[in-house]
């Protein structure tokens, strides 16, 4: 609890037409911490990580990481400040190999590709079978490793994952989640929306939950999880 906070999100709001669908988020996230952001569908949370990442403008509030504030600032230089969003939907490019989109993920800064790429091959090792594979014929779980390997590969120090899980079978999605806590054993600072609540604090250190662009209840993953009421109104019957 005593470790400084790195991301800071204060009253932000944002939306996409008059109506906010953010209406004032505060929110911060530790170094070395996880912390998921749960919800029902709709409530905000893919607009969150969007505007976190540079790609949604703030109408009002603040975003600082690191010490620098973000608010204003493009979407190229959040990822070069290290924050890195893995967006939904596993946006691999299908067209091209799963060597190049890993490759792809370094290209603000290629020093060290070969060895970058190998370190991915080891914590995905699936990868290496289909490296030279285009990726669209990769199955969803083998998207989604991708596409976290493509986001690895710009040396995050704060890791956005947006649903993951989304659409994977039970055995891959175990699989996904283990190499999330391995990242996070090793220090890596994650915030991360998944619909699969139960597995997402299993994981998590701490928890907010998002109703209608507020953040309605947090507390540490335990807090949330043994909460019955909101195990009822938002986390689902997973
Ligand atoms: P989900 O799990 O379904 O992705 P979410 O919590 O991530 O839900 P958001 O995707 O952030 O929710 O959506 C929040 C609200 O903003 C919804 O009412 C949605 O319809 C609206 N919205 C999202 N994207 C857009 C867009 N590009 N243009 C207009 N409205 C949008």
């Amino acid at each position: 609890a005593d470790t400084p906070e790195v991301l800071g999100v204060g009253a932000l709001v944002t939306g996409y037409g008059a109506e906010p669908v953010l209406h004032g988020i505060d929110l911060q996230v530790r170094r070395g911490e996880m912390v998921a952001l749960l919800g029902a569908n709709g409530a905000g949370k893919s607009t969150l990580m969007r505007a976190l990442a540079g790609l949604q403008r703030p109408v009002r509030g603040g975003i600082h990481f690191e010490g620098v504030d973000l608010t204003r600032l493009p979407a190229e230089a959040i990822v070069a400040r290290g924050l890195v969003l893995v967006p939904e939907g596993r946006q691999v490019f299908g067209e091209l190999s799963v060597l190049d989109n890993i490759r792809l993920g370094a290209f603000l800064d290629p020093r060290d590709m070969d060895k970058r790429v190998e370190e991915m091959l080891q914590r995905f090792p699936r990868l290496r079978e289909r490296l030279h594979q285009r990726a669209g014929l990769l199955s969803g779980g083998e998207q989604q490793m991708l596409a976290v390997a493509r986001g690895l590969m710009s040396r995050p120090r704060i890791l956005l994952l947006d649903e993951p899980s989304l659409g994977l079978a039970p055995k891959v999605i175990a699989e996904l989640f283990a190499a999330l806590d391995r990242l996070r054993s090793e220090g890596m600072t994650i915030l991360l929306v998944d619909q699969m609540a139960a597995l997402a604090l299993a994981l998590a250190d701490r928890a907010y939950v998002i109703e209608g662009g507020r953040v309605v209840a947090q507390g540490t993953a335990a807090e949330i999880a043994a909460d019955d009421a909101l195990a009822q109104a938002y986390l689902g019957a997973h």
